[in-house]
């Protein structure tokens, strides 16, 4: 009684959001302002390893719990500011005796164990460029990325090197495999190592424009492409992790992305540090019981999870939520999919909060459009471009789109947070921009109050009798059908009307599918959304396709139904 007492009193505190007004802020928002808001070593050099956690050693954040890690098995274990110090140092020194030249690449391979947190720190913070991949990839996927990067220095695990091995005859560049658990004939050990080296490290000085980090993208739409981050992200990292994350000193944080996917960099090792955030690390699979479990044993306060998770948890149903006592929190936020409307009415009957939807990818190298917690949320739209972003919908020649009208989702550049390059494919990277602008590559439209909704993936629009519908929407109507838990939506090719809408409808537990539901949930959308834009045809299936950051993947439904190639596959969940 008196715990509950006591989380209750922490969301009474009112803290009050670190962004306080969205529209002042925007409308006088310089980035030279902003600059001091991150660790500058010397002038106009940083490293973003530095920023994140060397600057606050010396500082009453020095001996703060950094990171509460818990394992799959319920193990535990907490890390403080000084410690990650220390042994990104350790590791930073290791990379240093096996003379690791500045800017070769350095990759993880471990599933969310503490060794990746520091060993990717201490990568940056030497100078090499870090790069990380999910552990769920198979040995073709870990041959493209390490083959494609040059990699020349691997940590992992004894269970995922065996993949590595079966590919590790043809990457000639891969010199040093470090295993930190039971390494065997050359590979080394990581840990031993690590004891022998010191804890004290001298970080380099970067310049803004040096590489960073690197990762493949999720591969939703084709094949993974090597992204590039510089140093200079530090400070987009940082300002977006505390005016839309909102973490404060008092903070207990829990990002659930995996540090395969830029989410978990980003938001769960490099941003979230630099606000010094007390992180929750949680290397155990979804679900419901058990992360409620975990909010409440630790308290968390905010909340950054992705749609996917938040409509298995609707799924488990209220019931299960109120088992716990999830007071403690007091922001929740999403990214990765569009938040259908749906579960963010569920969140405020549930939590008492909504899910507060942003937007952005791994090229934009961090939130680029979002709902903050001291503006008005608009269920189902993305938000407001963050201050010191110009975003725009533009037609195909980039000419910009008055409001109402869709079109292609265009950023001004620069911003700091915007990737350097893709690796090894110029060409590639340059086309992202067409007359001044970074398209996305996401269709979307805003409203006469600046808010942008996402209307679908460039190729997930359905072109319907001349119409052209966005998955999203449709999808959204389905789901706000008390049967449906989940629905992907795409255009199925058609004599006539050149697509027809399908919908592939996961069902509540305990629904039973038949043609009426099927009648049913058709007159539902056509009610409740638009009467051209039904899905002739409903599929009921178990699950549907996902990658492995959790977004559904409407290009396999599409692929399945017309009998086309899948692309490429590594990012599939399994
Ligand atoms: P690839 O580019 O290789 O196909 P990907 O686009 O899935 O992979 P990410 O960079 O992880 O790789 O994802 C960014 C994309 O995710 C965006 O372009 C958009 O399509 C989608 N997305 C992210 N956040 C949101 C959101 N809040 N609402 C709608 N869509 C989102
Ligand atoms: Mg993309």
């Amino acid at each position: 009684m008196e715990i509950m007492k006591n989380r209750s009193y922490l969301r009474k505190l009112r803290i009050e959001s670190n962004l306080k007004n969205y529209d002042e802020m925007k409308k006088h928002f310089k980035w030279s302002k902003f600059k001091k808001e991150i660790h500058w070593m010397e002038k106009d050099k940083l490293n973003t390893a530095v920023n994140s956690v060397d600057k606050h050693i010396g500082t009453v954040r020095e001996n703060k719990v950094a990171l509460i890690w818990e394992g799959e098995k319920g193990e535990e274990k907490k890390f403080t500011f000084r410690e990650i110090y220390e042994l990104s140092n350790r590791f930073a020194n290791v990379l240093k005796k096996f003379k690791i030249k500045k800017g070769q690449r350095v990759f993880v391979l471990l599933q969310r164990v503490p060794e990746l947190y520091y060993s990717h720190l201490g990568s940056i913070k030497y100078g090499a460029v870090a790069g990380t991949m999910f552990p769920a990839f198979g040995p073709d996927a870990i041959y493209d990325r390490l083959e494609n990067s040059e990699a020349v220095a691997l940590i992992t695990d004894s269970e995922l090197v065996k993949r590595v091995d079966e590919v590790k005859k043809k990457l000639p560049k891969l010199k040093h495999i470090f295993v930190i658990d039971k390494p065997k004939g050359k590979e080394i050990d990581f840990h031993k190592e690590m004891e022998k080296a010191s804890e004290h490290f001298k970080p380099k000085a970067l310049n803004p424009e040096d590489f960073a980090f690197m990762l493949y993208t999720s591969g939703t739409t084709g094949k993974p492409k090597g992204v590039l981050h510089a140093h200079r992200s530090a400070l987009y990292e940082h300002l977006t992790a505390k005016w839309v994350l909102d973490i404060h000193d008092t903070d207990v944080y829990w990002c659930t992305a995996d540090p395969g996917w830029v989410t978990g960099i980003a938001y769960g090792i490099l941003g979230s540090w630099s606000n010094g955030a007390t992180s929750l690390v949680y290397a155990g699979r979804f679900d419901a019981e058990k992360w409620y479990e975990l909010i409440q044993k630790y308290s968390v306060t905010i909340w950054y999870t992705a749609p996917t998770a938040v409509r298995l948890l609707m799924g488990a149903g209220e019931e299960t939520a109120k088992k716990f006592d999830l007071t403690s929190l007091r922001h929740l936020c999403s990214v990765g999919e569009p938040l259908n409307p749906e579960p963010i009415k569920w969140s405020l009957k549930v939590f008492g909060l909504p899910f507060h939807d942003n937007f952005w990818q791994t090229e934009t190298g961090g939130i680029v459009i979002a709902n903050y917690p001291s503006m008005k949320i608009k269920a189902g739209s993305m938000g407001k471009p963050f201050p010191g972003i110009h975003a725009a919908i533009v037609d195909d020649e980039g000419k910009e789109l008055t409001a109402g009208k869709e079109g292609n989702l265009a950023l001004k550049p620069p911003w700091p947070g915007l990737m350097k390059t893709i690796w090894k494919q110029k060409k590639r990277f340059d086309k992202y921009f067409l007359n001044k602008w970074y398209l996305t590559g996401d269709k979307a439209m805003k409203d006469s109050e600046g808010y942008f909704w996402f209307v679908g993936r460039g190729d997930d629009i359905i072109k319907t009798s001349g119409e052209r519908v966005g998955p999203f929407e449709v999808e959204s109507a389905l789901i706000s059908h008390p049967s449906v838990l989940e629905a992907g939506v795409i255009g199925k090719p058609d004599a006539l009307k050149g697509e027809i809408i399908k919908a592939f409808v996961v069902l509540r537990k305990g629904v039973t599918p038949s043609d009426a539901l099927k009648n049913e949930l058709q007159m539902h959308v056509k009610k409740n959304y638009a009467g051209h834009a039904y899905p002739r045809e409903i599929e009921f299936i178990e699950e549907l396709p996902k990658t492995q950051s959790g977004k559904i993947l409407r290009r396999v439904l599409k692929a399945k139904e017309s009998g086309l190639d899948l692309g490429d596959t590594s990012t599939f969940a399994k």
